[in-house]
């Protein structure tokens, strides 16, 4: 988990070519796990710090901070299986998904964002 990790998104309407990396946080007293970097098509290409909290119910929420906005924040909602199912960008409040929930998806399946067991 030291080196940093990169994949692809299933193509959107928009970009048939999306792909992610990622940088895990070297500096353990950084809070944040690491920068995503999600590159969309030839021209856009935007880091997030990313980080992920228990919101109840067995519930996570990921977080992406835009790192040259940090006014831009992003919660990706994952259901108790791990289940990427929401984000509230207005990109998926329009089309029903966005790179955030994509990357999200990726991030989880490589064991990159840890979901921790719901306390009881
Ligand atoms: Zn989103």
């Amino acid at each position: 988990m030291c080196l940093p990790v990169a994949g692809l998104l299933p193509a959107s309407r928009s970009h048939a070519a999306r792909r992610w990396t990622w940088q895990p946080t070297r500096d353990c007293t950084q809070p944040a796990l690491g920068t995503v970097t999600i590159v969309q098509g030839r021209r856009e290409a935007v880091s997030y710090s990313v980080d992920v909290e228990s919101i109840g119910r067995g519930c996570h929420q990921v977080l992406f901070v835009k790192l040259a906005d940090s006014a831009e924040v992003y919660g990706v909602t994952c259901d108790p299986a791990g289940v990427p199912v929401a984000c509230n960008c207005p990109g998926h409040g329009r089309h029903g998904h966005c790179k955030h929930r994509d990357t999200t998806a990726e991030l989880i399946a490589e064991d990159i964002v840890p979901l921790i067991p719901p306390v009881c």
